[in-house]
């Protein structure tokens, strides 16, 4: 018997007319993340080959299952899941049928009793309909007969790339990672961008930056980094003795605003959590936002950094996460005012002549692809 792997879409259900442009995208994407062939029916997807433990990485998943295809009557049906009982050797089953194609010629009920019975016979393996140990899947669809044991949970959520691009500030701490990673789930295909302390990005392939942004790259094949010194600002902001973090904030967001126009961001993604820190206070969130035009997007404004840890668990970045580093921040004051004044922050900006500290900052960005 050989396997095939059949995959059920999430919430495509929704999208009406758009439909067939969110399961093209999906296709893309398995396709992309675990080789093999993707044959396209109405409600579901097949991978043929390939890597289907990689479907773990791929948003707009709900389940995938290891399924064999069956001939379409009952007999057929029958030994294929007599071999999976075999194989998997469970204290007691039960059938679940999935009707679909309504012209097949037996209900759901005589299916389930007539196989259900052969199978007790023939395996000494018990029917439990209350407690079983294994469900067995019969899922008969006009095109496919598929016999499956174990549904595994994917993603959720929608197809990277069906909800365009956005630009992630990205600093290596735990909370930036899972914002990113929250937005790939909501279908968008995200750059990153790290304001860092050295003079080149080659010092930051032996930091954990590079190990994270590999990790985010999983979900969407590859990760364009952008990597921004940042000791003009510093080097101004030190000689105006202006070392606030929200001036610090303000600058980023700017300079990262000037990049996604350039790379056809709509949208900045930070890791904020409302009041995990001075600089996270709505105030604060605020007079960071007004030096920006652009949205900017916060998954993470309403968690508390339990939930955080816990996702980054999930996906992989807690470790590297965790790892010391030396960061931007940790030069800039941590001693933020909680409440910043904006005109005075404006009067500051005007005085180190932010804008042309931007442009000169943007000559020096180097572009990483990270796969
Ligand atoms: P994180 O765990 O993501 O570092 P944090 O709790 O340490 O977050 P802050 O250091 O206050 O929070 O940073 C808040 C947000 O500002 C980060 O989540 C990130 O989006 C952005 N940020 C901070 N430092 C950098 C940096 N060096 N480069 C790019 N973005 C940054
Ligand atoms: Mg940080």
């Amino acid at each position: 018997m050989k396997p095939i792997t059949l995959v059920h879409f999430a919430e495509l259900f929704l999208k009406g007319k758009n439909r067939d442009w969110f399961v093209q995208k999906l296709v893309r994407n398995i396709n992309r993340t675990c080789g093999g062939r993707v044959v396209k029916r109405h409600s579901y997807l097949l991978l043929e080959k390939g890597k289907p433990e990689n479907l773990k990485y791929v948003p707009g998943i709900s389940w995938w299952a290891k399924a064999f295809r069956a001939e379409r009557n009952l007999e057929e049906i029958k030994k294929v899941c007599a071999q999976i009982l075999k194989k998997q050797k469970p204290q007691s089953f039960k059938l679940e049928v999935n009707r679909a194609d309504k012209t097949f010629p037996y209900s759901s009920y005589e299916i389930v009793k007539r196989i259900g019975e052969l199978l007790e016979k023939e395996t000494k393996i018990e029917v439990d309909l209350k407690n079983p140990e294994l469900i067995i899947f019969i899922d008969i669809q006009k095109e496919d007969l598929l016999v499956f044991s174990e549904k595994i949970k994917g993603l959720g959520g929608l197809p990277v790339s069906t909800s365009g691009k956005g630009l992630l500030l990205f600093s290596g701490g735990i909370d930036s990672p899972v914002a990113g990673h929250l937005m790939q789930r909501r279908g968008m295909h995200i750059d990153l961008v790290h304001f860092h302390v050295f003079t080149k990005a080659e010092k930051l392939k032996e930091t954990k930056i590079f190990e994270l942004a590999k990790t985010l790259a999983k979900f969407q094949a590859k990760i364009r980094l952008y990597a921004v010194p940042y000791y003009l600002f510093q080097m101004k902001a030190l000689e105006f003795e202006s070392n606030e973090l929200v001036l610090f904030r303000r600058f980023m967001l700017k300079t990262a605003e000037e990049l996604a126009k350039k790379s056809g961001a709509k949208a900045l993604i930070t890791g904020d959590s409302l009041g995990q820190v001075a600089s996270q206070t709505i105030e604060n969130l605020q007079a960071t936002d007004s030096a920006v035009k652009t949205i900017v997007l916060r998954p993470l404004i309403g968690l508390d950094k339990e939930q955080i840890v816990k996702i980054a668990k999930e996906i992989g970045t807690y470790e590297p996460s965790i790892k010391p580093y030396k960061d931007c921040c940790s030069i800039i004051t941590k001693k933020a005012k909680t409440r910043s004044n904006l005109k005075k922050l404006e009067e500051i900006e005007e005085k180190i002549e932010i804008e042309k500290l931007i442009e000169e900052t943007l000559k020096l960005v180097e572009e990483i692809e990270v796969r």
